[in-house]
This record gives structure tokens, sequence and C-alpha cells, in this order.
């Protein structure tokens, strides 16, 4: 088994949110806690995005008001959203890890974690939001498609909170299918079923807003009748995960029940299915999580899950669950013939 790549870089440490649940904390733990594991790991420095990879999904002035907020001594986006002085460095550097593991898996098609921070997956074309300043995964992803001989991307978000900029990123696009799980009616408010894509994008946006207290059952069941069918229809080449673990049981900003393990299988699946349709990857990208000893222990999980076949957690299902996951199978079967029952 080769080691899985762990992207990190020191200064998202230096990313001063000021006291906010989106800290340098978050990262302290994650990387105490996969150190002192047995995992096989690699560690990677990644160099700063180009400005022209981030600007393939945000405005140039966008990114240019970003740069110069941090240069004049920072500021915020929105309410939640700082930018202080080191702050359009370690976004970069953020970006540029997506990159530069977006490359590496297509060459060599191995898995990836981001331990990276500013998160990404709320961040829209020409605005910050949800403690989010570029879109690391989106640039990535267009990253690929534009340079990486890649035509069909998966991306599987499982934070709490819908990746509302990621879906607005590639809404109009088939060359991103974009599967995400998150609570319903929690911010940023979007991500209903009906949201499926436009034009050419149609049907390639999947969204499953599930009600407070889902747990590991929800998880299971959005694989069985939506990720993995889905997968396996479009054969995707390359396979990336918001990874965000607000959505684990007991974070104080989510709430969703999911369990460690669940993200171990979430995770294990994701390969087995990268394997299916030789993909690269999957190469997953850390978002929320805010209760920083669960959130280490989720990010480990995950990571074994990259590395070894794990069993499926058992989970009763609940009739709101099988509801919700029923009405977006709805909504996308017309899209997809047959594949989706
Ligand atoms: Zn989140």
């Amino acid at each position: 088994m080769a080691p899985t790549a762990v992207y990190y870089h020191p200064r998202f440490l230096e990313h001063d949110t000021g006291h906010h649940p989106e800290s340098p904390d978050r990262l302290v733990a994650c990387r105490r806690a996969l150190l002192a594991g047995d995992l096989e790991l690699e560690w990677i420095e990644p160099d700063p995005a180009p400005l022209a990879d981030i600007e393939r999904v945000h405005a140039p002035a966008y990114v240019r008001e970003v740069r110069d907020m941090a240069a004049d001594g920072g500021g915020h986006l929105d309410w939640d959203t700082a930018v202080s002085p080191a702050s359009f460095e370690a976004a970069t550097l953020a970006a540029g890890a997506g990159v530069l593991a977006v490359d590496r898996a297509v060459a060599d098609a191995g898995a990836a974690f981001l331990l990276v921070r500013p998160p990404g997956h709320h961040a829209l074309r020409d605005r910050g939001m949800g403690f989010c300043l570029f879109n690391n995964i989106a640039v990535a992803a267009a990253h690929a498609l534009a340079v990486g001989g890649v035509q069909r991307v998966l991306i599987v978000d499982w934070d709490v909170h819908h990746g509302n900029g990621t879906q607005d990123a590639f809404y109009d696009d088939d060359r991103v299918l974009f599967v995400s799980m998150h609570q319903h009616g929690h911010y940023p408010g979007t991500g209903d079923a009906a949201e499926v894509g436009s034009g050419r994008g149609a049907g390639y946006t999947v969204n499953v807003p599930l009600p407070a207290g889902a747990g590991d059952a929800a998880a299971e069941a959005v694989f069985d009748a939506l990720v993995e069918p889905l997968a396996r229809a479009y054969r995707p080449q390359l396979v990336l995960v918001s990874a965000g673990f607000d959505s684990r049981r007991g974070d104080p900003l989510g709430g969703l029940a999911f369990s460690g393990p669940v993200y171990a299988w979430m995770a294990s699946r994701l390969c087995s299915l990268a394997r299916e349709s030789a993909a690269g990857g999957p190469v997953c990208f850390l978002e929320g999580g805010y209760e920083t000893a669960l959130l280490a222990d989720s990010v480990v999980s995950t990571v074994d899950g990259l590395q070894h076949e794990v069993p499926r957690p058992e989970a009763g299902m609940e009739r709101a669950v099988e509801a919700a996951v029923t009405t977006t199978v709805r909504a996308l079967s017309p899209y997809w013939d047959g594949a989706l029952t």
C-alpha cells in the first residue's frame, strides 16, 4: 500500500480569524492525531496556486480585493469571513495544494487528504462567504478540466452545510457531477433537491437535504441510492471530496449525527469507485468541523478509509431520511436513463 499524501503548510496556521470556530487549533489537532497514528503518510508542502489557476473560478477583481485587504492589514468579506495579513498567502497555498494534489492524483491515481485552511466550498465567483476565501475544490477541478486531460470529475460534499460555491461554479457544466448531502434549512440556505443543474449541466448537480439528526443511515442511503449508481453511470476520471466534519454528531455548528466510522466507510467506498473507473483520487479537501477532538478523530478515520477497506457501520433507516433520498432520486432520474431506481 502506497502512503497517503497529506498536504499541509505551516502558513495555514497564520490565517487569523480572531475568536472564531474556524481556528488554527483545528489543523494543529488534526496534524497531531495523524502523526500519532500508525497510518502511512507522505507529508507534502504545497506552493501557492498561480493566480491564473484561481481565476478560472474567481473574478480577478475579487482575487485582488482579498489580496489588497490582506496587504492593508485585514478586514472582513462578510460578518463571519475574516481576512488577516497572512490570509491571502494561506488561501493561495490552500488552492495550490488542490492543484498539486489533482496533478498527482491524475498521474498516479493515488488518494490524498488536504489538511488546509481557509476552507473553500462556500466561496462564490466574486465573493467569499462562510469562512471561505477561495474555492479550493472548484479551483482544483477546473485545473484538472483545463490542463489535466480530464473530462469527468465527481465531487462528493459531506459537510453539514451545502457546498453552494462549488455548485455555482459548475451548475451548467456536465464535466463535473456534484453530489452534496447536507442539513436541510441550514446555512447557506441553498441545496434543495430541485436544484439539479441547468443547460448542459442539467442532471449533474445532486442535492440531498437531510433532516436534522440524520446519522450514518443517511450517509449510507445517499451512497446506495445516488453516489454509487451515478458514479457507475458517469465513470469519473477524477474523484474529489469536500470533506467537512461538521456533519459529525456533537459538532457545535451542525445538527447531523454522522459517526467517525461512517467517514472511513465513505472514503473507502470512494476509493473502490475510483478504481472501478480508473479514476484519480479520491482527493479529500478539509472543509468544516469545529470541535477539534471530534474533527481530528474524523480526519484520522477518513485517511484510514483511504488506506483500507472498512466495514459498513450498522445503522437503522428512518422514514424521514428515506423520504429525503427518494425526493432527490425522483428529481434526478429523468436525466440518468434507468441508472437510478
Ligand atoms: Zn460546514
